[in-house]
């Protein structure tokens, strides 16, 4: 016998309305990585199959960010040690280091050509908050 085969049911039940529960907040959907034209990249949204095209090279980092990238892979030494770049996020100068946006765009440029197909969670690319205010009524 299995200790959850002596819990009341509707302690069985409650439980299992809080698993649902988790799973349905994990619903955030996966977004796949695909390459188009011009050095642009597409977003798709791997349950609904429709996509977004992301064209703005000041909009690379945080796309790379989705899929591992982080401004650290610009590597950098200040005084012997390499700068975290903690006070950028990749689109706009390191005070510490002086490495540019350009340095870091180029960087994530090249991160998202080496992961086209890759799949990430949807950090909000395909997020309607109008369901999400549906949902809590
Ligand atoms: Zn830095």
């Amino acid at each position: 016998m299995k200790p959850q085969d002596l819990l009341p049911s509707y302690v069985l039940e409650h439980n299992a309305r809080i698993a649902e529960e988790a799973e349905e907040e994990k619903e955030t959907g996966m977004i796949r990585l695909e390459q188009e034209d011009f050095g642009t990249y597409l977003i798709v949204d791997e349950d609904t199959g429709k996509d977004r095209l992301v064209q703005v090279d000041y909009d690379y980092p945080s796309l790379a960010s989705t899929f591992g990238w982080s401004p650290r892979k610009v590597v950098r030494k200040v005084q012997g040690k390499r700068c975290k770049h903690l006070n950028t996020d990749g689109t706009v100068l390191c005070r510490t280091c002086g490495a540019t946006a350009s340095m870091f765009i180029a960087s994530a440029t090249d991160y998202l050509d080496e992961h086209i197909g890759d799949t990430a969670e949807d950090p909000g690319y395909f997020f309607n908050p109008d369901c999400d205010e549906a949902y809590h009524g």
